[in-house]
């Protein structure tokens, strides 16, 4: 029998692999919030239910007009898709071509290595410092001629840590004016560190400069707890959100998340208390794996990364036959989610029994 003819190049290609869910098994792999949506919002869920049989809106009107009132900017420069990821890959798409190449830290968030590879375009990779910081004078050296756009993860995922505003700041003085540069702050609602400048403000100072490059990107996945009905958003320059329009997939933010995602933004309150909670359990974490003697960086995010190098697959292991669900890169580190205490408890009592 004839096999159907598929790109040659997705040979290389890897799969996504998402974080593991295993019946009875406490999941800290994929950074979702343990409380659920806000309380608030699953009455706007349910009400939308109602209305499935209609097309959602494909501009995401009343979203973005929200969005867009929120950040302080005009509706042309926000958009949405169905998760920050499809905005990444709208990104590439509509920045790079197979010429061109886009460049990010690593280790940083997973999916952008691999919606440079569905376009074809290059992606390179600047490696993290020994203390896991973004290496921004490496990341500078490493712009070409064929740079189109820049990924810079902060907080970053996986190693929990963000950058100084001041050291973010010079970064994008010096990065050519052309070149987007996305600040990825899917982690933001949860920085306490007032060191770590918000994204739109430097997003406003770089424009006051005269320079309009800098995109900053977000999602209701995280602190909103709406990963399952996908919803991300960005602000950027408007000749950009136009392109990254006609590169959308219609109707990819289905109305339900919408409406969601409209309730969320008007449950402030209730987002403030979550993040407090989570900030709070954090700092508790990190203590107490700090006092067994793990190495665990500063996070500003709501997870924490174990840098323990060729022990993390036994580290895995161990964690798994405590019914506990970490996510582990390679032998590199793993990452942990920062649930319920109990579930936090359930993770302490596994790590601090570990010898390996
Ligand atoms: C989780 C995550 C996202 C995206 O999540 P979506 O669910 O697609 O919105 C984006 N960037 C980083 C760094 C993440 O960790």
């Amino acid at each position: 029998m004839m096999t159907v003819r598929t790109r040659a190049d997705l040979a290389q290609l890897p799969l996504y692999v998402p974080g593991r869910t295993i019946e009875g098994a406490i999941k800290l792999a994929s950074n979702e919030v343990s409380a659920g949506p806000l309380p608030s919002v699953v009455e706007a869920i349910t009400a939308a239910a109602t209305s499935v049989n209609r097309y959602p809106d494909s501009a995401g009107t009343a979203l973005i007009a929200k969005l867009a009132g929120r950040l302080g900017v005009t509706t042309d420069e926000v958009a949405i898709a169905a998760g920050s990821v499809q905005l990444c890959q709208q990104l590439v798409q509509a920045t790079c071509t197979t010429e061109d190449e886009m460049l990010h830290a690593w280790r940083s968030f997973e999916a952008y290595p691999l919606v440079a590879a569905v376009v074809g375009a290059s992606s390179v990779q600047v490696p993290l410092t020994d203390g896991h910081d973004h290496d921004l004078d490496r990341m500078l050296a490493a712009i070409t001629p064929a740079t189109r756009l820049i990924f810079v993860c902060n907080p970053n995922n996986p190693t929990g840590n963000a950058i100084p505003g001041d050291r973010l700041r010079a970064f994008l003085d010096q990065v050519p004016a052309e070149i987007v540069v996305v600040l990825d702050e899917a982690y933001r609602e949860f920085v306490t560190d007032e060191s770590i400048t918000d994204g739109m403000e430097l997003l406003r100072e770089q424009r006051a400069k005269g320079r309009d490059n800098v995109v900053v990107m977000r999602t209701f996945s995280k602190a909103y707890g709406l990963a399952g009905l996908r919803v991300g958003y960005l602000a950027g320059p408007a000749e950009l959100v136009t392109a990254l329009r006609k590169v959308y997939l219609p109707f990819s933010v289905n109305s339900v998340a919408q409406a969601a995602a409209i309730a969320s933004l008007d449950a402030q309150d209730e987002l403030a208390t979550r993040c407090k909670e989570i900030a709070a359990e954090r700092g508790r974490v990190t203590a107490a794996l700090r006092e067994a003697g793990f190495e665990v960086p500063d996070s500003e995010a709501n997870f924490v990364y174990l840098p323990l190098g060729e022990r993390t697959p036994a580290f895995n292991e161990h964690c798994l036959d405590h019914k506990v669900i970490v996510r582990a890169y390679a032998t590199d580190g793993a990452r942990v989610t920062i649930g319920t205490p109990a579930e936090n408890d359930a993770f302490l009592a596994a790590a601090l029994a570990f010898t390996g």
